[in-house]
């Protein structure tokens, strides 16, 4: 079969990619190799490890009752029930995308894609057989694959992944955590709060490496409140398990040590899925193992583009879509023969860790603008001091605003603390329009909101004056301010 544009990978990158290149007009179609359709985000990532910690969170939320006066007597959970309901919510999610992969304006085939040459690739057909499709143009997004990393014993002594914990039919006694990055993090949140013992052992010296240090130490402090052990700056020298019991040799500050518990949780990261692809047959050229494209999208060979976590350079959904339409969209454009390709805009490039307390940031993190030795200004105002947090017992973490030192225009924000992942969008859209502090802390909020908390970093950033400044009961800034 013949094609403007053949996409292989049909997640959240291949489908968003589909979708735009069939709405432009290209014959298109999609290879998708994964036995259950749907990607990671649906199948095993997002969207499962939200659903048990929306379950966590409202067990921990439970536990809190007193502080509100309520009683709650004999709170269980029952680990079958959770699972049942993110197996339902997936198997909805995943049905749907199927059906709009289905019925799409394009061709949907099952089987893994591999290229022969520029202009052809091979299908191997799920149920054994084999064909080629040919295509003026392609798009590879073929995602990620859990990383083991060359640590002695870790792919023998039968750790747990990120895809066996969302699968657990009964929660471990004792769980040894290896890395703090966001899965690390969300899926130790979720197993603790069901009364897992957990260790985190991690490399660097901050949990939560690429956020601020700041905000880091707000989830590393919580997380130790509630009992969790964190090992950061560490060596891992060994893994091990007997079956019944799974160890675990690091060194830190200089000694070694052993934990040891009912299970290892393999949180090491990921690797860009690009074995077996046959890259090496069109000069698609790799870097740090992922697929190396410019600010186009395109690889080494310009009629091939690549996006989502199998180019990177950031492995979230929110990129990996915005990668796969800029991705088609150019792809149409040089079929036409138009050098005007877009280029995909980092700049309002989100994270969130789905913890209690949250963190979440856009844009320029304060690390990051001076390690880019940009000139800005930066305030911050603490949640333990704000109305509405307070009312809600919520009162771990902060939020803080970066700015150009000169012409007070937002750079990037973060925030840790309560509802996080809602909160920074309205300094998203704030940025998306080139907002200004000054800007931000005119715009009305409504009282008592936790939203409103923003006013306060956007205020000291536009050099209003605490006489003109908007008076919020509940804070000590609003007290100062009506002294
Ligand atoms: C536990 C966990 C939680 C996460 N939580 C979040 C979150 O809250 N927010 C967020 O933004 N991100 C989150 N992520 C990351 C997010 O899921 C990924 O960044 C995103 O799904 C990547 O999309 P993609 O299209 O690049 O890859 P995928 O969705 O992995 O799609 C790749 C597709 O290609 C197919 N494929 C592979 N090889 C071939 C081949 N040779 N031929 C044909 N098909 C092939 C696969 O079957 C797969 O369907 C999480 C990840 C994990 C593991």
């Amino acid at each position: 079969m013949n094609y403007d544009f053949v996409i292989i990978g049909g997640g959240s990158a291949g489908y968003a990619a589909a979708r735009t290149a069939a709405g432009a007009g290209l014959k298109t179609a999609v290879i998708e190799g994964g036995r259950d359709v749907g990607g990671l985000c649906i199948l095993r990532g997002c969207m499962p490890s939200k659903s048990l910690i929306e379950s966590a969170n409202r067990f921990r939320a439970i536990g809190h009752a007193p502080e509100f006066g309520l009683q709650v007597e004999n709170a269980r959970f029952d680990t079958a029930k959770i699972l049942a309901r993110k197996r339902r919510l997936i198997d909805e999610f995943a049905e749907y995308r199927r059906q709009q992969l289905k019925e799409g304006e394009f061709d949907f085939i099952r089987g893994t894609g591999s290229f022969i040459d520029k202009t052809t690739v091979r299908v191997r057909d799920l149920e054994g057989g084999e064909h080629t499709v040919t295509a003026k143009a392609f798009l590879v997004s073929t995602g990620s694959e859990i990383s083991f990393p060359d640590i002695p014993g870790l792919s023998t002594a039968g750790c747990l992944t990120s895809d066996d914990v969302l699968e657990l039919e009964r929660i471990p006694e004792s769980l040894v955590v290896l890395g703090a990055g966001p899965v690390a993090l969300e899926l130790a949140h979720y197993l603790h709060a069901f009364g897992c013992r957990i260790t985190i052992v991690q490399r660097s010296a901050q949990i939560a490496r690429g956020f601020d240090e700041d905000a880091a130490k707000v989830v590393e402090q919580s997380f130790r409140k509630r009992g969790m052990n964190i090992f950061t700056k560490t060596k891992v020298l060994q893994v091990e398990s007997n079956g019944t019991t799974s160890r675990v040799i690091f060194e830190h500050e200089g000694i070694r040590q052993t934990v040891e518990a009912a299970a290892i949780l393999n949180a090491l990261g990921r690797n860009p899925k690009v074995a077996g692809l046959g890259l090496e047959n069109v000069g698609v050229e790799l870097a740090d193992g992922a697929i190396a494209v410019n600010a186009h999208q395109q690889t080494a060979a310009p009629t091939i583009f690549a996006a989502g976590d199998c180019c990177g350079p950031f492995e979230i959904v929110h990129i990996a879509i915005e990668q796969g339409e800029r991705a088609a969209r150019n792809a149409v454009r040089l079929l036409q023969n138009d050098s005007g390709l877009e280029s995909v805009d980092y700049r309002l490039k989100l994270y969130v860790v789905f913890t209690e307390p949250q963190v979440a940031v856009v844009g320029l993190s304060e690390f990051e603008a001076k390690a880019k030795n940009i000139d800005y200004l930066v305030a911050s105002y603490p949640f333990c001091d704000h109305g509405k947090s307070i009312i809600m017992d919520e009162m771990e973490g902060f939020v803080k605003l970066v700015a150009d030192k000169s012409t007070r225009e937002i750079l990037g924000a973060s925030v840790v603390g309560p509802d996080a992942s809602e909160l920074i969008h309205e300094v998203v859209v704030a940025m998306r329009f080139h907002a200004s502090a000054g800007q931000l802390a005119t715009t009305p909020h409504y009282h008592p909101t936790l939203s409103e908390i923003w006013l306060y970093p956007a205020e000291e950033l536009a050099g209003i004056s605490p006489e003109s400044a908007i008076i919020l009961p509940g804070t000590h800034k609003a007290a100062h301010s009506q002294a």
